[in-house]
């Protein structure tokens, strides 16, 4: 994932800011993709941290998952065999890519679905590779990261939300989508020419060629560094521009269950992730939950891209409160019907 650097993008963001202040006034909340619903009563399950947690510790083990590694292929093979536990199908989409400097890689995205027969659905997702350097670190920039949070976190709150799935059925379509090649982008300062579009090759790969026909959502949510200690998300601008109703319906249930501390009702500039491109290229409306920080030079989670991305850096209450959120917002969807 990147800062976004292009000024159109940014005007655009300004633009919707506008738009999203005019809708704030005037706008009838029941339209949108998110139904605005009376709340039910459901029972939705407890997240367990502990099995979270100890899915983010079995990705670090494998190693780096850097792309045309073996620890990258074992990891991809684990991915694959914890999902078909839980899931109806579990689709491998195989795919080459070209990185921003010149080679040709085999990437793997994993997409686990439930009831996909089902037209009502929701995809979540996160991406399971890690970056092949620490080019935000101080010192040795050419050293693959553990991705134990930029990457590893997402991926392991999504299982544990997998295994709840097939536990207590909440009779909805949902696709966990695990995207490969999203953190080969090119580095800031390297020397090579300019390549646009270097992040998250394996979302637009999927963007262009859905794994089954036709595919829709009624939106998406995409999990990145949500395992840091200190957890904060904002309502990131790219999600902001394209699903206002999805970061709204996902604050107020995150109000709800308590945890405005975490999901703090305040914007930051839009970015560059996998959520960009699945709304730009697939046209499916996603956001993305992402670790902010007003306090690190770089505005994400401290250690962003360095070394120090490792397993004592996670905070299994942080892999608890995303995963909760998500829970309930899924069995409320569910029960609304
Ligand atoms: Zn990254």
């Amino acid at each position: 994932m990147k800062k976004m650097e292009r000024p159109g993008l940014r005007l655009e963001f300004h633009l919707a800011a506008l738009l999203l202040l005019f809708i704030g006034c005037s706008q009838d909340p029941n339209k949108g993709d998110v139904k605005a619903q009376p709340e039910v009563q459901v029972e939705v399950p407890v997240f367990s941290a502990d099995s979270a947690f100890a899915n983010v510790s079995r990705q670090v083990e494998f190693g780096p998952r850097v792309p045309g590694t073996a620890a990258h292929r074992s990891c991809g093979d684990w991915l694959e065999s914890r999902l078909r536990t839980w899931a109806d199908t579990v689709i491998s989409q195989q795919f080459k890519t070209r990185t921003f400097d010149g080679k040709t890689i085999d990437g793997r995205n994993i997409i686990a679905s439930f009831h996909p027969e089902l037209g009502n659905r929701i995809m979540l997702c996160a991406h399971w590779d890690t970056r092949p350097f620490s080019d935000q670190d101080p010192e040795n920039k050419n050293v693959p990261i553990d991705g134990a949070n930029d990457g590893g976190s997402g991926v392991g709150v999504l299982l544990e939300v997998a295994r709840h799935l097939s536990e207590k059925d909440p009779g909805i379509g949902i696709d966990i989508i695990l995207f490969d090649v999203e953190d080969y982008g090119q580095p800031d300062d390297s020397p090579l020419p300019r390549v646009e579009d270097s992040y998250c090759l394996g979302s637009q790969y999927w963007s262009r060629n859905f794994h089954v026909r036709n595919y829709t959502a009624r939106y998406g949510i995409l999990l990145d560094m949500v395992g840091g200690k200190d957890l904060r998300f904002t309502q990131e601008g790219t999600s902001l521009q394209y699903a206002p109703y999805v970061v709204d319906r996902v604050w107020k249930i995150a109000a709800a269950a308590g945890f405005s501390s975490v999901f703090v009702p305040e914007q930051s500039k839009p970015i560059i992730d996998d959520h960009y491109y699945v709304n730009r290229l697939a046209g499916i409306r996603c956001i993305d939950l992402i670790h902010y920080d007003y306090s690190s030079e770089s505005k994400f989670w401290k250690h962003w891209h360095t070394r120090k991305d490792s397993l004592n850096e996670i905070d299994p209450n942080s892999l608890r409160i995303t995963g909760q959120v998500l829970l309930e917002l899924l069995y409320r969807e569910a029960a609304a019907g």
